[in-house]
Protein backbone atom coordinates (compact mmCIF):
# COMPACT_ATOMS: atom_id res chain seq x y z
CA UNK A 1 0.00 0.00 0.00
CA UNK A 2 1.41 3.12 -0.69
CA UNK A 3 1.93 6.12 2.27
CA UNK A 4 0.65 9.06 1.06
CA UNK A 5 3.92 11.00 2.76
CA UNK A 6 5.99 8.33 0.84
CA UNK A 7 4.30 9.24 -2.69
CA UNK A 8 7.13 10.00 -5.12
CA UNK A 9 7.71 13.97 -5.51
CA UNK A 10 9.64 15.55 -8.69
CA UNK A 11 12.68 16.06 -7.91
CA UNK A 12 13.12 19.38 -9.59
CA UNK A 13 15.25 17.98 -12.75
CA UNK A 14 12.82 16.43 -14.92
CA UNK A 15 10.78 17.45 -17.67
CA UNK A 16 7.07 18.26 -18.26
CA UNK A 17 6.51 15.34 -19.10
CA UNK A 18 8.31 12.60 -17.28
CA UNK A 19 6.12 14.27 -14.34
CA UNK A 20 3.17 13.28 -16.15
CA UNK A 21 4.19 10.12 -16.23
CA UNK A 22 6.12 9.12 -13.11
CA UNK A 23 5.78 11.87 -10.60
CA UNK A 24 3.32 10.07 -7.87
CA UNK A 25 3.36 6.94 -9.57
CA UNK A 26 5.99 4.37 -8.74
CA UNK A 27 5.21 0.87 -9.64
CA UNK A 28 2.55 -0.36 -6.80
CA UNK A 29 4.96 -2.17 -4.00
CA UNK A 30 2.47 -5.39 -3.61
CA UNK A 31 2.17 -6.43 -7.33
CA UNK A 32 4.44 -4.43 -8.96
CA UNK A 33 1.78 -2.82 -10.80
CA UNK A 34 3.14 -0.34 -12.84
CA UNK A 35 -0.15 1.63 -14.02
CA UNK A 36 -1.66 3.26 -10.10
CA UNK A 37 -4.63 1.01 -9.72
CA UNK A 38 -8.18 1.93 -9.00
CA UNK A 39 -8.03 1.39 -5.19
CA UNK A 40 -12.09 1.06 -5.41
CA UNK A 41 -12.49 0.95 -1.50
CA UNK A 42 -14.70 2.83 0.73
CA UNK A 43 -12.79 1.97 3.86
CA UNK A 44 -8.95 0.53 5.05
CA UNK A 45 -8.57 -1.90 7.67
CA UNK A 46 -6.61 -1.10 10.27
CA UNK A 47 -3.81 -3.20 12.25
CA UNK A 48 -4.68 -1.59 15.96
CA UNK A 49 -6.73 1.26 16.65
CA UNK A 50 -5.01 4.22 14.99
CA UNK A 51 -2.76 2.08 13.44
CA UNK A 52 -3.25 2.23 9.77
CA UNK A 53 -1.38 2.42 6.17
CA UNK A 54 -1.91 6.15 6.12
CA UNK A 55 -5.39 5.54 4.82
CA UNK A 56 -8.64 5.39 6.78
CA UNK A 57 -11.75 6.13 4.84
CA UNK A 58 -11.95 7.15 1.28
CA UNK A 59 -13.63 10.21 1.70
CA UNK A 60 -10.69 11.65 3.47
CA UNK A 61 -8.23 9.71 1.08
CA UNK A 62 -7.70 7.15 -1.75
CA UNK A 63 -3.88 6.03 -2.99
CA UNK A 64 -5.52 6.77 -6.54
CA UNK A 65 -6.52 10.14 -5.45
CA UNK A 66 -2.91 10.93 -4.03
CA UNK A 67 -1.37 9.51 -7.07
CA UNK A 68 -3.04 12.48 -9.02
CA UNK A 69 -2.90 14.98 -6.26
CA UNK A 70 0.73 14.44 -6.47
CA UNK A 71 1.42 14.36 -10.17
CA UNK A 72 -0.79 17.28 -11.22
CA UNK A 73 0.88 19.27 -8.19
CA UNK A 74 4.01 18.54 -9.70
CA UNK A 75 2.79 19.70 -13.44
CA UNK A 76 1.57 22.89 -11.97
CA UNK A 77 5.18 23.32 -10.24
CA UNK A 78 3.00 23.74 -6.98
CA UNK A 79 3.92 22.32 -3.39
CA UNK A 80 0.24 21.23 -2.89
CA UNK A 81 -2.68 20.14 -4.84
CA UNK A 82 -6.54 18.77 -3.95
CA UNK A 83 -8.51 16.98 -6.15
CA UNK A 84 -12.55 17.56 -6.16
CA UNK A 85 -15.46 16.08 -7.78
CA UNK A 86 -15.92 18.96 -10.53
CA UNK A 87 -14.23 21.88 -11.54
CA UNK A 88 -17.18 23.51 -9.88
CA UNK A 89 -17.01 21.63 -7.03
CA UNK A 90 -12.93 22.87 -6.59
CA UNK A 91 -14.07 26.40 -7.35
CA UNK A 92 -16.60 26.38 -4.23
CA UNK A 93 -13.93 24.81 -2.22
CA UNK A 94 -11.85 27.96 -2.61
CA UNK A 95 -14.54 30.57 -2.10
CA UNK A 96 -15.32 28.68 1.33
CA UNK A 97 -12.09 30.71 2.38
CA UNK A 98 -14.60 33.67 2.34
CA UNK A 99 -16.89 35.06 5.01
CA UNK A 100 -20.35 37.13 4.97
CA UNK A 101 -19.27 40.31 3.76
CA UNK A 102 -15.98 39.89 1.67
CA UNK A 103 -15.88 40.55 -1.83
CA UNK A 104 -15.06 38.82 -5.20
CA UNK A 105 -13.27 40.54 -8.11
CA UNK A 106 -14.06 38.80 -11.25
CA UNK A 107 -13.40 39.30 -15.01
CA UNK A 108 -16.06 40.86 -17.22
CA UNK A 109 -16.34 37.84 -18.57
CA UNK A 110 -15.72 34.18 -16.76
CA UNK A 111 -17.10 31.31 -17.00
CA UNK A 112 -21.29 31.51 -16.78
CA UNK A 113 -20.74 28.60 -14.11
CA UNK A 114 -18.29 30.50 -12.27
CA UNK A 115 -20.38 33.67 -12.15
CA UNK A 116 -23.64 31.61 -11.35
CA UNK A 117 -21.65 30.14 -8.32
CA UNK A 118 -20.27 33.42 -6.65
CA UNK A 119 -23.60 34.93 -7.50
CA UNK A 120 -26.29 32.71 -7.19
CA UNK A 121 -24.46 30.41 -4.58
CA UNK A 122 -22.21 32.71 -2.55
CA UNK A 123 -24.38 35.68 -3.41
CA UNK A 124 -27.28 34.52 -1.13
CA UNK A 125 -24.88 33.82 2.14
CA UNK A 126 -23.47 37.55 2.17
CA UNK A 127 -20.37 37.44 -0.31
CA UNK A 128 -20.55 40.57 -2.73
CA UNK A 129 -18.81 40.75 -6.40
CA UNK A 130 -18.12 42.82 -9.15
CA UNK A 131 -17.15 42.05 -12.27
CA UNK A 132 -14.08 43.92 -13.72
CA UNK A 133 -11.85 44.40 -17.26
CA UNK A 134 -9.02 42.85 -15.74
CA UNK A 135 -7.46 42.87 -19.08
CA UNK A 136 -6.62 46.71 -17.20
CA UNK A 137 -5.16 46.33 -14.54
CA UNK A 138 -4.75 49.81 -13.37
CA UNK A 139 -8.73 50.57 -13.80
CA UNK A 140 -8.92 47.36 -10.93
CA UNK A 141 -6.24 49.63 -9.16
CA UNK A 142 -8.12 52.89 -9.06
CA UNK A 143 -11.95 50.88 -8.31
CA UNK A 144 -10.24 48.73 -5.91
CA UNK A 145 -13.73 47.15 -3.96
CA UNK A 146 -13.96 47.57 -0.40
CA UNK A 147 -13.19 43.86 1.53
CA UNK A 148 -11.56 42.19 -1.92
CA UNK A 149 -10.32 39.25 -0.78
CA UNK A 150 -10.20 37.01 -3.74
CA UNK A 151 -9.27 38.12 -7.39
CA UNK A 152 -10.85 35.96 -9.90
CA UNK A 153 -9.02 35.44 -13.01
CA UNK A 154 -9.85 33.28 -16.24
CA UNK A 155 -7.20 33.59 -18.67
CA UNK A 156 -7.67 32.76 -21.76
CA UNK A 157 -11.41 33.34 -21.24
CA UNK A 158 -14.59 30.90 -21.99
CA UNK A 159 -15.53 31.83 -24.38
CA UNK A 160 -14.38 35.31 -25.52
CA UNK A 161 -10.48 34.14 -25.70
CA UNK A 162 -9.83 37.31 -23.28
CA UNK A 163 -6.50 37.10 -21.80
CA UNK A 164 -5.20 39.08 -18.86
CA UNK A 165 -1.66 39.72 -18.03
CA UNK A 166 -1.43 37.45 -14.76
CA UNK A 167 1.76 39.33 -13.46
CA UNK A 168 0.27 42.75 -14.05
CA UNK A 169 -2.28 41.72 -11.78
CA UNK A 170 -0.99 39.76 -9.27
CA UNK A 171 1.59 42.94 -8.62
CA UNK A 172 -2.06 44.67 -8.05
CA UNK A 173 -3.42 42.29 -5.61
CA UNK A 174 0.06 41.84 -3.76
CA UNK A 175 -0.21 45.33 -2.49
CA UNK A 176 -3.60 44.29 -0.46
CA UNK A 177 -1.78 41.37 2.04
CA UNK A 178 -5.71 40.29 2.91
CA UNK A 179 -6.46 39.48 -0.90
CA UNK A 180 -5.72 36.35 -2.66
CA UNK A 181 -5.09 35.90 -6.31
CA UNK A 182 -7.20 33.09 -8.27
CA UNK A 183 -6.37 31.85 -12.15
CA UNK A 184 -8.54 29.50 -13.82
CA UNK A 185 -6.09 27.79 -16.19
CA UNK A 186 -8.46 25.52 -17.93
CA UNK A 187 -8.09 26.70 -20.93
CA UNK A 188 -4.19 27.01 -20.96
CA UNK A 189 -3.47 24.01 -19.08
CA UNK A 190 -0.66 23.86 -16.85
CA UNK A 191 1.79 23.26 -19.86
CA UNK A 192 0.79 26.01 -21.48
CA UNK A 193 0.68 28.42 -18.71
CA UNK A 194 2.02 28.20 -15.25
CA UNK A 195 -0.05 31.08 -12.81
CA UNK A 196 1.99 30.25 -9.73
CA UNK A 197 5.14 31.54 -11.13
CA UNK A 198 3.38 34.52 -12.62
CA UNK A 199 1.95 35.54 -8.85
CA UNK A 200 -0.84 34.10 -8.87
CA UNK A 201 -1.66 32.75 -4.69
CA UNK A 202 -4.26 29.83 -5.90
CA UNK A 203 -4.66 28.06 -9.36
CA UNK A 204 -8.25 25.68 -9.90
CA UNK A 205 -9.24 23.97 -13.18
CA UNK A 206 -11.82 21.49 -14.46
CA UNK A 207 -10.04 18.80 -14.64
CA UNK A 208 -12.73 17.58 -16.84
CA UNK A 209 -10.89 19.00 -20.07
CA UNK A 210 -7.91 19.30 -21.32
CA UNK A 211 -5.73 17.81 -17.90
CA UNK A 212 -8.55 14.55 -18.65
CA UNK A 213 -8.50 14.96 -22.32
CA UNK A 214 -11.00 12.08 -23.43
CA UNK A 215 -14.69 13.46 -22.00
CA UNK A 216 -15.22 10.63 -20.18
CA UNK A 217 -14.77 11.84 -16.83
CA UNK A 218 -15.81 14.86 -14.69
CA UNK A 219 -12.87 16.85 -12.25
CA UNK A 220 -11.87 19.56 -10.34
CA UNK A 221 -8.38 20.24 -9.16
CA UNK A 222 -7.01 23.26 -7.11
CA UNK A 223 -2.66 23.70 -6.92
CA UNK A 224 -1.22 26.20 -4.60
CA UNK A 225 1.83 27.09 -2.49
CA UNK A 226 0.85 28.20 0.30
CA UNK A 227 0.37 26.11 2.96
CA UNK A 228 -2.96 27.37 4.56
CA UNK A 229 -4.64 27.45 1.61
CA UNK A 230 -3.89 23.55 1.26
CA UNK A 231 -4.94 23.06 4.85
CA UNK A 232 -8.09 24.68 4.22
CA UNK A 233 -8.95 22.84 0.82
CA UNK A 234 -8.20 19.38 2.54
CA UNK A 235 -10.19 20.52 5.46
CA UNK A 236 -13.46 21.09 2.68
CA UNK A 237 -12.19 17.85 0.70
CA UNK A 238 -13.10 15.65 4.10
CA UNK A 239 -15.84 18.23 5.16
CA UNK A 240 -18.01 18.87 2.50
CA UNK A 241 -16.51 15.42 0.65
CA UNK A 242 -17.17 16.92 -2.93
CA UNK A 243 -14.40 14.23 -3.88
CA UNK A 244 -13.53 12.34 -7.03
CA UNK A 245 -13.98 8.21 -7.18
CA UNK A 246 -10.98 6.13 -7.52
CA UNK A 247 -12.19 5.22 -10.92
CA UNK A 248 -12.19 9.30 -11.69
CA UNK A 249 -9.08 9.99 -10.10
CA UNK A 250 -7.19 6.68 -12.55
CA UNK A 251 -9.02 7.85 -15.58
CA UNK A 252 -7.83 11.85 -14.99
CA UNK A 253 -4.02 10.61 -14.29
CA UNK A 254 -4.26 8.49 -17.13
CA UNK A 255 -5.33 11.11 -19.62
CA UNK A 256 -2.60 13.81 -17.74
CA UNK A 257 -0.18 11.41 -19.07
CA UNK A 258 -0.28 12.76 -22.50
CA UNK A 259 -0.70 16.08 -22.05
CA UNK A 260 2.23 17.70 -23.36
CA UNK A 261 1.83 15.54 -27.09
CA UNK A 262 -2.08 16.47 -26.81
CA UNK A 263 -1.67 20.14 -26.23
CA UNK A 264 1.22 20.36 -28.99
CA UNK A 265 -1.28 18.63 -31.57
CA UNK A 266 -4.37 21.06 -30.29
CA UNK A 267 -1.84 24.47 -30.69
CA UNK A 268 -1.08 23.00 -34.51
CA UNK A 269 -4.86 22.30 -35.74
CA UNK A 270 -5.95 25.43 -33.83
CA UNK A 271 -3.57 27.40 -35.84
CA UNK A 272 -5.33 26.06 -39.06
CA UNK A 273 -8.15 26.51 -38.29
CA UNK A 274 -7.91 29.86 -37.42
CA UNK A 275 -6.18 30.77 -41.03
CA UNK A 276 -9.49 29.12 -42.77
CA UNK A 277 -11.94 31.53 -40.57
CA UNK A 278 -9.43 34.45 -41.16
CA UNK A 279 -10.44 33.44 -44.54
CA UNK A 280 -13.89 32.79 -44.81
CA UNK A 281 -16.45 35.62 -46.07
CA UNK A 282 -19.29 34.56 -43.65
CA UNK A 283 -16.80 35.09 -40.87
CA UNK A 284 -16.64 38.40 -39.27
CA UNK A 285 -14.09 38.01 -36.40
CA UNK A 286 -11.47 35.55 -35.27
CA UNK A 287 -10.93 35.48 -31.27
CA UNK A 288 -7.95 33.66 -30.64
CA UNK A 289 -4.72 34.61 -28.71
CA UNK A 290 -2.62 33.59 -31.30
CA UNK A 291 -3.68 36.44 -33.57
CA UNK A 292 -1.17 39.35 -33.57
CA UNK A 293 -4.26 41.83 -34.24
CA UNK A 294 -5.71 39.85 -30.69
CA UNK A 295 -5.38 42.62 -27.48
CA UNK A 296 -3.93 40.33 -25.23
CA UNK A 297 -1.70 38.83 -27.58
CA UNK A 298 1.42 40.58 -26.14
CA UNK A 299 0.56 39.06 -22.65
CA UNK A 300 -0.41 35.72 -24.26
CA UNK A 301 2.83 35.15 -25.90
CA UNK A 302 4.75 36.30 -23.39
CA UNK A 303 3.14 33.93 -20.20
CA UNK A 304 2.15 31.16 -22.69
CA UNK A 305 4.25 28.36 -24.33
CA UNK A 306 1.38 28.13 -27.00
CA UNK A 307 -1.81 29.57 -27.62
CA UNK A 308 -3.73 26.52 -27.31
CA UNK A 309 -7.34 24.94 -29.20
CA UNK A 310 -10.37 27.04 -28.22
CA UNK A 311 -10.88 29.25 -30.94
CA UNK A 312 -14.08 31.77 -31.11
CA UNK A 313 -15.60 33.14 -33.87
CA UNK A 314 -19.01 35.60 -34.85
CA UNK A 315 -21.01 35.35 -38.21
CA UNK A 316 -22.93 38.30 -37.71
CA UNK A 317 -26.19 36.97 -36.58
CA UNK A 318 -27.84 34.50 -34.17
CA UNK A 319 -29.67 32.38 -36.88
CA UNK A 320 -26.02 32.01 -39.02
CA UNK A 321 -24.22 30.70 -35.55
CA UNK A 322 -27.03 28.22 -34.48
CA UNK A 323 -27.03 26.70 -38.21
CA UNK A 324 -23.12 26.53 -38.23
CA UNK A 325 -23.11 24.65 -35.24
CA UNK A 326 -25.50 22.21 -36.90
CA UNK A 327 -23.73 22.12 -40.32
CA UNK A 328 -20.35 20.35 -39.01
CA UNK A 329 -19.75 16.55 -38.78
CA UNK A 330 -16.86 15.74 -37.45
CA UNK A 331 -17.19 19.05 -34.74
CA UNK A 332 -20.00 17.51 -32.51
CA UNK A 333 -22.06 19.88 -31.35
CA UNK A 334 -22.29 19.45 -27.52
CA UNK A 335 -21.13 21.09 -24.29
CA UNK A 336 -17.44 20.86 -22.65
CA UNK A 337 -13.92 21.20 -24.61
CA UNK A 338 -10.38 19.99 -24.36
CA UNK A 339 -10.69 16.88 -25.18
CA UNK A 340 -9.49 14.45 -28.00
CA UNK A 341 -12.41 14.83 -30.35
CA UNK A 342 -13.28 18.12 -32.08
CA UNK A 343 -16.47 19.88 -30.38
CA UNK A 344 -18.90 23.19 -31.23
CA UNK A 345 -21.17 25.34 -29.59
CA UNK A 346 -23.43 28.60 -29.00
CA UNK A 347 -22.28 29.69 -25.80
CA UNK A 348 -25.66 32.00 -25.59
CA UNK A 349 -27.58 29.39 -25.90
CA UNK A 350 -25.60 26.66 -24.00
CA UNK A 351 -22.46 27.13 -21.67
CA UNK A 352 -22.93 30.69 -20.90
CA UNK A 353 -27.05 30.46 -20.66
CA UNK A 354 -26.45 31.38 -17.18
CA UNK A 355 -25.02 34.88 -17.70
CA UNK A 356 -27.89 36.04 -19.92
CA UNK A 357 -29.31 39.69 -18.90
CA UNK A 358 -26.02 39.76 -16.78
CA UNK A 359 -22.66 41.99 -17.02
CA UNK A 360 -21.12 38.78 -18.15
CA UNK A 361 -23.84 38.35 -21.45
CA UNK A 362 -21.76 36.77 -24.73
CA UNK A 363 -22.96 38.19 -27.64
CA UNK A 364 -25.73 35.52 -30.20
CA UNK A 365 -23.51 35.41 -32.82
CA UNK A 366 -20.41 33.79 -30.80
CA UNK A 367 -19.65 29.91 -31.81
CA UNK A 368 -17.19 28.32 -29.82
CA UNK A 369 -14.86 25.63 -30.98
CA UNK A 370 -12.96 23.02 -28.95
CA UNK A 371 -10.53 22.43 -31.90
CA UNK A 372 -9.31 18.54 -30.95
CA UNK A 373 -6.51 16.47 -32.19
CA UNK A 374 -7.80 14.59 -35.58
CA UNK A 375 -5.85 15.18 -38.85
CA UNK A 376 -6.49 18.80 -39.62
CA UNK A 377 -7.46 18.59 -43.16
CA UNK A 378 -10.51 16.92 -42.05
CA UNK A 379 -11.05 19.41 -39.67
CA UNK A 380 -10.86 22.30 -42.23
CA UNK A 381 -13.23 20.24 -44.43
CA UNK A 382 -15.84 20.21 -41.97
CA UNK A 383 -16.02 23.75 -41.08
CA UNK A 384 -15.94 24.62 -44.89
CA UNK A 385 -18.44 22.79 -46.03
CA UNK A 386 -20.76 24.33 -43.11
CA UNK A 387 -19.82 28.04 -43.26
CA UNK A 388 -20.09 27.82 -47.42
CA UNK A 389 -23.75 26.51 -46.65
CA UNK A 390 -24.44 29.66 -44.28
N1 LIG B 1 -13.75 26.75 -15.44
C1 LIG B 1 -13.86 26.79 -16.78
C2 LIG B 1 -13.03 27.77 -17.56
C3 LIG B 1 -14.76 25.95 -17.43
O1 LIG B 1 -14.87 26.01 -18.76
C4 LIG B 1 -15.55 25.05 -16.67
C5 LIG B 1 -16.54 24.16 -17.32
O2 LIG B 1 -16.83 24.30 -18.48
C6 LIG B 1 -15.42 25.05 -15.28
C7 LIG B 1 -14.49 25.90 -14.70
C8 LIG B 1 -16.26 24.14 -14.42
O3 LIG B 1 -15.79 22.83 -14.48
P1 LIG B 1 -16.71 21.52 -14.32
O4 LIG B 1 -17.64 21.49 -15.48
O5 LIG B 1 -15.70 20.40 -14.32
O6 LIG B 1 -17.43 21.64 -13.03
Amino acid sequence: MTDPSESTGDDGAWGFSTRAIHTGQDPEPTTGAVTVPVFQTSTFAQEAVGKHSGYEYARTGNPTRTALQTALAALEGAAFGVAFASGLAAEDAILRLLEPGDHVVMGNDAYGGTFRLISKVFGRVGITWSAHDLTDPSALDAAWPDNTKLVWVETPTNPLLTVVDIAAVAAIVARRPEARLVVDNTFATPYLQQPLTEGADIVVHSTTKYLGGHSDVVGGFVPTDDPDVHDHLTFIQNAVGAVPAPWDCYLTLRGSKTLAVRMDRHNENAAQVVDLLQAHPRVTQVLYPGLPGHPGHEAAARQMRGFGGMVSFRVGERDAAMRVTEATELFTLAESLGAVESLIEHPGAMTHLSAAGSPLEVPDDLVRLSVGIEDASDLLADLAQALDAL
